[in-house]
């Protein structure tokens, strides 16, 4: 472990920017911590709390000037690895009949993801498991990607990343992790790129106080998790549980509009869009992020396969906490809440499979 200068953070975001990385961390905007290009520590939230519950985000201002002690707001790396719209392949009539392309990146400078949290980590590392193999766009991004992480000091109250054994502290998956301390920050280094980045900022070695103090950070916010979950047998419970009326209670809530799907960092399911131009001498091929919360997503074979509010929100909760398992081999839920907090009816993915469990066993299952 080593020690980095409070101004030690903003070389680091310098020394990216001169080696060509477009440096993306967190900033304040429309009242939410975002994320977006940075480009010095003036950029980043100084002095900023959040207030999340269900339904609920608010920034508050404090006058410690300290960097990270928030959360999360709505983004995490997904909309930059994997963005909301993205031009795939660009068509073109030529003498010689219509000619396909790949669409350029809008920008094609590699990404420093910086002020990530340990559960937007493992949120990358669930989505390596859907994109890498197949994405060669996805791929491209995320082989040139650096990832800083920033371990929780003052957790969400919809946070549930120890229930998910995600979080708070940064375990795997990062080049760079950093701990807030009073004066600066305790530097881990999580590969060979981390390793080259910290000798070129001229760091010095933590003290045994400074390594205490991370610990004790990293305990003290896994006490403060806003959620619990217990996860036990999760496949399980949610699939003998199809048939349990708490769907029809939380459909009868659910609005249908998907800011859960859109803040997840996990959800990757998309559509492609073409656009033919009027003239019919190009087309664009788009991919667009899709939720399972619309009714032309279960669009099949001639009709809409799940009509109710209430089937879209048992495929979209059992995906992600039972069938993804089956898939991927992992949850596809990482704990961080973004799902509870921006839905504007304030429905709460523990509290449903709480309620659930509660009465598990006790629901007759109809059998045809
Ligand atoms: S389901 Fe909700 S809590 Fe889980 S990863 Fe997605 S947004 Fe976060
Ligand atoms: S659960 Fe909430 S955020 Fe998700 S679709 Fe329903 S109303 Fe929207």
């Amino acid at each position: 472990m080593w020690y980095l200068e409070r101004d030690g953070l903003g070389r680091l975001i310098g020394l990216l920017a001169e080696r060509g990385y477009r440096v993306i961390g967190p900033t304040v905007r429309d009242g939410a911590v975002v994320l977006d290009e940075v480009t010095g520590l003036a950029d980043l939230p100084a002095g900023v709390r959040e207030v999340q519950g269900p339904g609920r985000y608010r920034l508050e201002r404090t006058d410690d000037g300290r960097l990270f002690d928030w959360a999360h707001g709505p983004d995490a790396g997904k909309r930059f690895l994997f963005p909301p719209r993205e031009r795939l392949t660009e068509i073109r009539r030529g003498r010689e009949g219509m000619r396909a392309e790949p669409a350029p990146e809008e920008d094609d400078r590699p990404l420093a993801l910086l002020g990530l949290r340990s559960c937007d980590l493992h949120a990358i590392a669930v989505q390596d498991r859907v994109f890498l193999e197949l994405d060669e766009r996805y791929r491209r991004r995320r082989e040139r990607a650096v990832l800083i992480g920033v371990n929780c000091a003052v957790p969400g109250s919809t946070c549930f990343c120890v229930s998910m054994g995600t979080g708070p502290r940064c375990t795997a998956g990062f080049d760079l992790a950093l701990t807030e301390l009073a004066e600066g920050f305790a530097l881990e280094v999580g590969s060979r790129l981390g390793a080259e980045l910290r000798d070129a900022l001229g760091v010095r070695a933590a003290t045994d106080g400074e390594r205490a103090e991370v610990e004790a950070i990293a305990r003290a916010a896994a006490e403060r998790m806003g959620r619990s979950l217990d996860v036990a047998d999760m496949p399980g419970l949610l699939y003998r549980n199809r048939e349990h009326p708490r769907w029809g209670d939380v459909g009868a809530r659910c609005l249908a509009c998907a800011n859960c799907t859109m803040v997840c960092p996990t959800c990757f399911c998309h559509d492609v869009v073409d656009d033919v131009s009027l003239s019919g001498e190009t087309a664009t091929r788009t991919r667009e992020w899709a939720s399972c919360f619309s009714a032309e997503y279960s669009w099949a074979a001639g009709a809409v396969v799940r009509e109710s509010h209430a089937a879209r929100y048992l495929q979209w909760l059992t995906h992600k906490f039972a069938s993804w398992i089956d898939q991927f081999g992992v949850s596809g839920c990482v704990g961080c809440g973004r799902c509870i907090t921006w839905c504007p009816v304030g429905i709460d993915v523990t509290e449903e499979i709480a309620a659930i469990r509660a009465s598990d066993g006790a629901v007759e299952v109809r059998t045809a």
